[in-house]
């Protein structure tokens, strides 16, 4: 099946009073000319009486409201991908937990997700909750593939406080041990919680809540495979209760009205020369991420060609390739305005480095924002 990438919102959002019946069971009454008609009428006005007594002794109660953005992956079923509708059809206790309106954003693996696809979805996430103060939160069901880009630039450029809950899975609906619309109610549940504002973007799958900002894809198959090394899971889902252990110390969000795209990563090896990164510039990159050796360390015919990149305007960040810990520059890096990715890994400091570009941040911005992450 083709899919048009760029092709505008197909949305299928209704109004939560329209899904839930409050409209069809006035028209259901409205037959007065029978005499089943005035019984139901009459029915109604007292379950509406009933309602008014029971309103003064406690609120009535009224699930969240919570928007379904639905972008394809195995989730929603790899050769013949459901959309949100249908995802939404493999969770029926989901009626239990939220109000839901739906809408499909695009219908791919997450192998063939862009830059400007992720972008799109981060800037309808903030008009979505701009739109509608009673929305309470979101939930993004995508591929895993590119899981952890994705979410982290959500959760650089929306600035709502309002959760944004991605949910994926490693195997498809069709199987019988699916994961999938375990980790769907999961992510409904997680956005219908109170407890989970101020965050930011989140991930579960597995019953694990990660933050957007540590969460990685270590393996290729296991239902285990999201995790937040040397962070840890900021809670779980343990039935139909959202446990939050911990909260991000600090969000950083950017103000970003465009992107730059055209970042590339390249990650060091035992005899890296520069080529790569050579390459890169030579074919437009306006941003470059170097995973680098250890705790910072560059060969010299590296360094060469990271000088001639800065000599040519193209920003530099090196992490390191350890994927754990912080990165140091030293003097010479610092000096041609390289920028430390600090704890950041290269996935990650890519993310931010297209958000930073094209919030048209100077080295010095992008350095302070990468410093509080
Ligand atoms: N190919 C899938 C993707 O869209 C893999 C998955 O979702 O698990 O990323």
């Amino acid at each position: 099946m083709s899919v048009n990438l760029l092709r505008p919102y197909t949305s299928s959002a209704v109004r939560p009073q329209a899904r839930y019946g409050i409209i069809t069971a006035l028209r259901g009454a409205g037959s007065m000319n029978t005499e089943r008609g005035r019984r139901s009428v009459a029915a109604l006005a007292a379950t509406l009486a009933l309602a008014a007594v029971g309103a003064t002794r406690s609120a009535p109660q009224t699930l969240p409201h919570v928007h379904l953005l639905a972008t394809g992956g195995t989730i929603s079923g790899g050769e013949q991908p459901l959309d949100a509708a249908g995802l939404k059809a493999l969770i029926p206790e989901v009626s239990q937990v939220a109000t839901v309106t739906l809408e499909d954003v695009t219908r791919i693996g997450s192998s063939r997700m862009t830059p400007e696809i992720q972008f799109r979805l981060a800037t309808r996430i903030t008009e979505l909750f701009a739109a509608d103060a009673e929305l309470a939160g979101i939930v993004v069901t995508h591929g895993t593939d590119t899981l952890e880009e994705t979410a982290f630039l959500v959760d650089l450029l929306v600035k709502d406080e309002r959760p944004v809950v991605f949910a994926a899975a490693q195997r498809p609906p069709r199987e019988t041990d699916t994961d999938g619309p375990r980790n769907l109610l999961n992510a409904f549940r997680i956005a219908a919680s109170p407890s989970v504002r101020a965050a930011g973007a989140m991930v579960t799958l597995n019953d694990e809540i990660h933050a957007a900002r540590d969460v990685r894809k270590t393996h290729a198959i296991a239902v285990e495979a999201f995790q937040s090394p040397w962070a840890g899971p900021l809670g779980y889902v343990d039935g139909s209760r959202v446990v939050l252990k911990r909260r991000p110390a600090v969000r950083v969000t950017i103000p970003a009205a465009a992107i730059e795209p055209k970042v590339d990563l390249i990650t060091l090896t035992a005899g890296s020369d520069g080529h790569l990164i050579q390459a890169a510039v030579d074919s437009g990159a306006k941003g470059l991420v170097v995973e680098v050796f250890g705790r910072g360390n560059v060969p010299p015919a590296v360094m060469d060609t990271v000088k001639a990149a800065r000599a040519r305007g193209v920003a530099v960040v090196f992490t390191t390739r350890t994927r754990g810990g912080r990165v140091e520059i030293d003097e010479t890096a610092h000096g041609i305005g390289v920028v430390s990715g600090g704890a950041l890994d290269g996935l990650k400091a890519r993310m931010l480095l297209i958000a930073a570009l094209g919030a048209k941040a100077d080295g010095a911005t992008i350095q302070k924002w990468i410093d509080q992450l």
